[in-house]
């Protein structure tokens, strides 16, 4: 029976490897996820790690050598590119140059052969709503980047596909255009329905745009779950200091709620914490630790503010404590502002660390 508490998923990878002719380790290894119908999954992982093989395996475009696909519970393993009803955009555009923003969007309804006039009724429709008008018969060559990118999302939409595909489509354009294309995107792929994977390399991008968030590294999916799980609860170092800044503090297991920390001594760490053998990474954000007078009461550890980086929104602090060099984030207009040679107390809720797994070779 249908549970609308735990819908099923609508796209389900399981297994899927990919290794390319003539190259050491699989491009893409027995990678799985699942993701419901509407919902956006971000693909985010460092340069050559798998993420556009796993996207091009999910278009069609790149056969696996093992491993499942299914689309609504069917299995895509002999469906081809063009009966797949899959949109795709990427990050060169790829628009057809000699032809018109109305032609390059019509593409994809023309090779399904859609007759004339509801072609052209759905091409019109795309234009209003990627805010092409008065652009229609222009060459693509005319057009910004931003314009150009407008156009290959319209295309890839207009044969109002059952997914669609992203490969760093934003890549291209600057700073505060990709601040705007992302809310965009967003917000149309929300309107529309469409269940979508986008990769990206930009953690930011990933956090502020996914329902789901799929870290990869060698080819593998290290870790997925909602953006606050991956941010909050990374489970090693890899996924930690990919998705934002952390301190990684190097904690033996004492009993009784506490760790002995290197550099730190004995403090409390969370709870709930396993017990464990040997040395483990503990996880410290640096917005996590906040800056005291010295002197204050229940603080963890005192130091030495060494420098200070002023963003707008924050002063970032690098404060040295015995061995240690602490990163420490200060919300601006607090009214205390810290400067170099100062000396400062920190200090931190134990619940606020994370017990990493130990690192994969
Ligand atoms: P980027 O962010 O740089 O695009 P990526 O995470 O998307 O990287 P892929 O493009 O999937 O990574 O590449 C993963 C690995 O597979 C790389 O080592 C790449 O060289 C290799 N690879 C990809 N396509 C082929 C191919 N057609 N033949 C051989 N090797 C390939």
């Amino acid at each position: 029976m249908h549970n609308p508490d735990h819908p099923a998923a609508y796209l389900a990878a399981r297994g899927l490897s990919k290794r390319f002719p003539g190259t050491a380790a699989p491009s893409v290894d027995r990678v799985g996820f699942t993701l419901e119908r509407g919902g956006m999954l971000m693909l985010l992982g460092p340069s050559g790690c798998g993420k556009t093989t796993l996207l091009r395996m999910v278009a069609g475009l790149v056969a696996p050598d093992a491993g499942s696909l299914l689309v609504g519970g069917r299995d895509m393993a002999d469906v081809p590119l063009h009966r797949r009803n899959m949109g795709m955009v990427f990050q060169s555009y790829a628009l057809f140059p000699h032809l018109s923003v109305a032609r390059n969007i019509a593409f994809g309804l023309e090779v399904r052969a859609v007759a004339r006039a509801a072609r052209d009724r759905q091409v019109a429709e795309m234009i209003a709503m990627m805010h092409l008008d008065g652009l229609e018969d222009r060459p693509v060559t005319s057009l910004s980047g931003g314009q150009r990118q407008r156009v290959a999302l319209a295309r890839a939409l207009a044969i109002k596909p059952d997914i669609l595909l992203l490969d760093e489509p934003l890549a291209n354009l600057d700073v505060k255009l990709r601040d705007a294309m992302r809310a965009e995107i967003r917000a149309l792929q929300r309107r529309l329905g469409v269940t979508a994977i986008f990769v990206t390399h930009d953690q930011e991008e990933a956090l502020s745009m996914a329902d789901q968030v799929a870290v990869m590294a060698d080819g593998r999916i290290r870790q997925a779950g909602t953006p606050a799980d991956i941010y909050e609860r990374p489970v090693d170092r890899f996924v930690a200091s990919f998705i934002g800044r952390g301190n990684f503090l190097a904690a033996h297991w004492q009993g009784g709620g506490t760790a002995r920390i290197d550099g730190l001594g004995t403090l409390p760490i969370p709870a709930h914490a396993a017990p464990w053998h040997g040395t483990r990474t503990l996880l410290l954000r640096p917005h996590h630790i906040h800056a005291r007078p010295p002197g204050d009461r229940d603080v963890r550890c005192t130091g030495t503010v060494e420098d200070v980086v002023y963003t707008g929104e924050r002063h970032t602090l690098s404060v040295r404590v015995g061995p240690l060099g602490l990163t420490v984030d200060q919300p601006a207009g607090t009214g205390r502002a810290f400067a170099p040679g100062q000396a400062i107390a920190l200090s931190w809720s134990a619940d606020d660390m994370v017990v990493l797994d130990p690192d994969q070779p």
